[in-house]
């Protein structure tokens, strides 16, 4: 399937112009007009920060959590912008949340990962949207599908949105790890190379969860010409009502964003060296599924170890050795490989299986009863 959209440059965006990379901050959630003021107030003198973000309906896992403030949080953003001259974001969820951010004035609308995740809504958005002239940013799906992520920037795209911005906020973590959400940048960089004149910014705060890893999420972005970032800041985080551990004070976010190295993409050795992380990215995942085909071979292998055991058959069978030299090395050679290295690796893979063979069967031997 050929991928097409129809996208107006950020730099077309706004007037005055907006540049990349685009740096938004604010709060995960407005909660109440001093905390949004204050913040706002700090924000507007780091030069880099263009744009503030603030959650007003705030999707949340149980019910009885601060689920955002709602429509006051709205007419907040408006005297921000007015006051400090920074644009204003706002995650929209429904079409009444988009009604009521056009009615005061917000900038950008951001659509967030639980509802990029479902179709209905996302069109639903989309056909709110239709004859609005906003841009819009769409998170990652929690799941790392990035034919779902792509379906929103389609639906929006097909009824006239062409100011569009992924924004990657990594993904489910199905394990324990140091970080919220996973950031399988394979996907990421995949999107970039399917559409890449399509912006996509970093949510390193999502992705972190707490404020330990956003300087090197934020640098790995950057390194992989990411086109901006989104970092959750709060004038006094540990007393914030949603994701506390992950926001910054905004001095903290001042200090972070001079640590950073904001390579210029017209120079040549940073765009070699950000390819070189790219292509390295693919092999690392590439590697990880060789090993795990591997493993799952292997497995096999054992399988058929216990079972020639049982049926009292030898471990090596020289014609199916014979077979299997022959059918995979004409594969292999189609493919592009040579000869030489698709020898060497098959003579390597039947030497591990029949070592598991063998350990099999001599285990059984000393246990028949396994
Ligand atoms: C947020 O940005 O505050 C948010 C709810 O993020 P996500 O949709 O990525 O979970
Ligand atoms: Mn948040």
């Amino acid at each position: 399937m050929k991928w097409h959209l129809n996208l107006t440059p950020v730099e077309k965006w706004f007037d005055p112009s907006l540049h990349l990379p685009l740096i938004i901050s604010g709060p995960c959630s407005a909660e109440t007009k001093d905390q949004m003021f204050s913040t706002a107030a700090a924000l507007s003198k780091i030069p880099q920060v263009k744009v503030f973000r603030a959650g007003i309906w705030k999707p949340r896992t149980r019910p009885d959590s601060f689920e955002g403030v709602g429509k006051k949080g709205l007419q907040w953003l408006k005297e921000i912008k007015k006051t400090f001259g920074l644009l204003t974001t706002v995650e929209v969820a429904k079409p009444a949340h988009i009604e009521a951010c056009l009615k005061h004035g917000i900038d950008i609308l951001w659509i967030g990962a639980r509802t990029s995740s479902n179709p209905f809504s996302v069109q639903e958005l989309a056909e709110a949207l239709k004859g609005v002239d906003i841009p819009v940013l769409v998170k990652n799906p929690v799941n790392p599908d990035i034919d779902l992520w792509i379906g929103s920037f389609e639906r929006l795209n097909k009824t006239g949105i062409t100011k569009l911005g992924a924004i990657f906020r990594g993904f489910y973590p199905y394990e324990k790890t140091q970080l919220r959400n996973i950031p399988k940048w394979e996907v990421a960089i995949e999107l970039k190379s399917i559409f890449n004149n399509l912006p996509i910014l970093c949510d390193s705060s999502h992705i972190s969860g707490t404020t330990e890893y956003i300087q090197s999420i934020s640098q790995k972005a950057l390194d992989l010409n990411f086109d901006g970032l989104m970092i959750e800041s709060h004038i006094n985080p540990k007393a914030a009502l949603s994701d506390a551990m992950q926001q910054l004070t905004p001095g903290q976010l001042k200090k972070l964003l001079r640590t950073l190295v904001f390579r210029a993409s017209s120079s040549d050795n940073p765009e070699f060296m950000s390819l070189l992380e790219q292509y390295r990215i693919k092999i690392d995942s590439i590697d990880f599924e060789l090993l795990e085909l591997l493993s799952r071979r292997m497995k096999i292998v054992k399988e058929i170890g216990k079972y020639k055991s049982l049926n009292n058959v030898t471990i090596l069978q020289l014609r199916r050795w014979e077979n299997i030299m022959k059918t995979r090395t004409d594969f292999g050679e189609k493919t592009g490989l040579s000869l030489d290295f698709i020898k060497h690796l098959l003579e390597l893979v039947h030497k591990e299986s029949i070592q598991i063979q063998t350990e099999i069967m001599n285990r059984l031997k000393s246990k028949p009863d396994e």
